[in-house]
């Protein structure tokens, strides 16, 4: 009997069955977004602010870790509020219990789940993690000053979470205190959120660029992820990117408190050039670096862009000799056609021209993109 495409389908159903018993449950799949790795570092995609049952999340804190591993990140940290237990009638009162139950299904799943807290209190100071705690309950403290000794005393990171949150500042304004400047300067305080759940807060970016302090992103969830961030639809949730030696906490330390972070928040990124301008050049390729121009006959070069976001180009001077795009989007995955001409027909000769672009959806201040120069080696060639 002649055996169609569907029956040998069928036959291979039928073996697979009886070899692994009946095909059900669901498939859990993993999707990373690419970023390269930089200047001999680790690219880690981490968020640093989770809630859980144990304090006023919704969520058990093992499912946190999956729910990281299936978004593709390396590290969580689970920081439960320290006082504020909304849920303490129906979920025993244990600081350190959330991340307990957290760490093996991350260990599991290879996502490094750190032990934090957040130390939860009027401004100033306002909300602040603590990361790499070894007894989450030594801050449950009357004083704020001294729950920070105590998160200090365990070798803490610290950073200052969600400035201009409209629960604390009514007009979503950062401001900055005298306690925050005691803290700094005590060495307390190490680092900001630019940008929690959907909101970017332009203070802290300035802040953290003047008084040298590490600059993240964190989704602060609560729900479970797919109810805040809408994956399905291409959504992610704010990620803050660590250069880390490897993937140890310790690696994840150093990094952090050597302030070798960038915010990724929906298309855009946050951060140094120093590391902003790796990342654009590992994941931008034009297909050629030489091009001929006859006359002034336009011609069309390729740029493919292999990273997750849109980069926003545009042009920040005309060029004496070319005409390129003023304005260009390199979609994401994409390749898109850059049309170069010259400007006057009787141009001859070879020379290598840069071509000066900004890049505004990587932010490298407040109010300013990051500089790129793609260099191209141009022969200009009369036109018969
Ligand atoms: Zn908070
Ligand atoms: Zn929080």
């Amino acid at each position: 009997m002649k055996m169609t495409r569907f029956s040998y389908l069928a036959c291979f159903f039928v073996a697979l069955v009886a070899t692994v018993g009946p095909l059900k449950g669901q498939i859990r799949v993993r999707e990373r977004p690419y970023f390269p790795d930089i200047l001999g570092y680790q690219t880690l995609l981490c968020d640093f602010h989770i809630h859980t049952v144990f304090s006023d999340g919704l969520v058990w804190p093992s499912i946190r870790s999956e729910e990281a591993w299936r978004e593709g990140l390396d590290v969580i940290a689970i920081t439960d509020h320290i006082e504020y237990l909304p849920h303490k009638k129906d979920v025993r009162v244990d600081f350190n219990r959330s991340h307990a139950i957290a760490k093996p299904r991350g260990d599991e799943l290879d996502v490094v789940v750190i032990k934090g807290a957040e130390i939860t209190r009027a401004m100033p100071p306002g909300h602040c993690n603590a990361l790499f705690l070894k007894d989450v309950a030594a801050l449950d403290v009357n004083d704020w000053p001294d729950a920070f000794e105590a998160a200090i005393g365990q070798g803490a990171f610290v950073f200052w979470n969600h400035p201009g949150w409209t629960g604390q500042q009514s007009d979503g304004v950062a401001r900055w205190y005298d306690e925050h400047t005691d803290l700094v300067e005590k060495g307390w305080l190490h680092g900001i959120e630019v940008v929690n759940t959907h909101e970017y807060y332009p203070e802290a970016h300035a802040w953290c660029l003047e008084k040298k302090l590490t600059m993240l992103s964190n989704s602060d969830i609560h729900n479970p992820l797919n109810l805040d961030y809408h994956l399905h639809l291409g959504d992610h949730r704010p990620l803050t990117l660590v250069f880390a030696h490897g993937k140890s906490e310790a690696s994840i330390k150093d990094a952090l408190f050597a302030r070798r972070t960038v915010v990724y928040s929906e298309n855009w990124l946050v951060g140094e050039a120093v590391y902003l301008q790796p990342i654009f050049t590992k994941t931008v390729r034009f297909n050629r670096s030489h091009v001929a121009l006859k006359g002034t006959k336009s011609q069309f070069l390729q740029i493919s862009n292999q990273s997750e976001l849109d980069y926003q180009l545009r042009l920040k001077a005309p060029l004496d000799k070319l005409t390129v795009p003023e304005e260009i989007v390199l979609y994401a995955g994409k390749t898109v056609l850059f049309s170069i001409k010259a400007k006057q027909k009787d141009l001859s000769g070879s020379e290598t021209i840069a071509l000066p672009y900004v890049v505004d959806n990587l932010k490298v201040g407040p109010n300013e993109g990051l500089d790129i120069d793609f260099q191209i080696n141009v022969t200009f060639e009369q036109d018969e």
